[in-house]
This record gives C-alpha cells, structure tokens and sequence, in this order.
C-alpha cells in the first residue's frame, strides 16, 4: 500500500485550511487559528511566501562577467572538443574539466520561433514575447527570445545574430536572438 500522498490530496488541503483561515476571519475579524494540538492562538501571515532560488554559479562565473562586455561566451572542451552553451565548466561527454572560454561570434540561422501569449507565472508581467531557437555558426543551438516587433517579421531560415540586453522590467542582463541587418 502506497503512503504517497498526491499534489491532488495537498491541493485539497490546503484549499481547506485556507477556508479555515478565513471562516475564523470572518467570525473574529482577525487571522487567528487554534493550534490543533495545544489549542494555542496562530497568527496566520497574511503574506503570501515566495520562493527564490540561489543557484551557485561560481563556475561559470566567466560567462556573466562577459554579458557585462556585451559579449556572449560557450566552452569548449580542451579535450574532446565538444562545444557548450549554455556553457558547462565541466565536459559532459568526456568528463574532463578543462575548458575554454570562447565568444559566440554571432552568427546563426533562425529554425523556429513562436510568441508566448500565455506566459509561466514569473514572465507574468511581460507583454507578449517571441521565443526561438537558432542554429549558431558554432555548431549549438540556442533558445532565447527574439527581438522583433511582431512574428511577421520573421522567417525561417533566417540570419540572426545573439545580443546582449538589459531586459525590460527585469532589469538584468540576458541575450536575445535579433535579425541580423536590424
Ligand atoms: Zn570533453
């Protein structure tokens, strides 16, 4: 017999807690519940928490010092010549963790591209936005947005460079696929 509990089963919980909290609301005109087991007042935090991850980049820390140059970098393997990006401070192929920096020159071809309507929770607050994937002289594909004022304006098969921009409303720097010519 499984003791998993389901998302369904957490969701369903915490649904009712919630209508708990605010039953009590309603009938004291305060946030506060009884502790199930002592019976002590809880003050219910009316916040709602939100979560941000801290994800160690030390390793790869080359590649954010070169957004700050405007320049966009891969690794490359020293051993078996495998190229990365996003860049990996270790070989995956080979395992060896001697690699080269090295900036992505620029060039590549548009292999598809469509607009984001309906956005993940954290790009909520951005207007409609073209995501694509190009293939880089290089030899790797990247997945980025695209710069472009509407999909009319692109075309499959198309030449695009990778930039680097301060992206609107998040205030940080981030790299774009935009029309090469534009
Ligand atoms: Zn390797």
């Amino acid at each position: 017999m499984s003791t998993r509990v389901t998302k369904e089963q957490i969701e369903a919980f915490v649904k009712s807690w919630l209508s708990y909290v605010e039953s009590e609301k309603e009938r004291t005109g305060l946030p506060i519940i009884s502790d199930e087991k002592s019976g002590d007042p809880l003050f219910v935090d009316q916040r709602e928490l939100r979560l941000r991850y801290l994800i160690p980049v030390k390793r790869i820390s080359q590649f954010f010092e070169g957004l700050k140059r405007s320049e966009v970098l891969y690794t490359e393997c020293r051993t078996c010549n495998v190229k990365y990006f996003p860049p990996q401070s270790d070989c995956s192929r080979c395992g060896s963790g001697s690699i080269e920096w090295k900036k992505v020159e620029g060039e590549g071809t548009l292999l598809t591209y469509t607009k984001i309507s309906v956005k993940p929770t954290s790009f909520m607050h951005h207007d409609d936005y073209i995501v694509g994937i190009a293939r880089m002289k290089e030899g790797f594909n990247v997945l980025a947005w695209v710069r472009a004022g509407d999909v009319s304006e692109l075309k499959v098969g198309m030449p695009v460079k990778l930039e680097v921009e301060r992206r609107q409303h998040d205030n940080y720097l981030t790299y774009v696929l935009v029309p090469a010519g534009s």
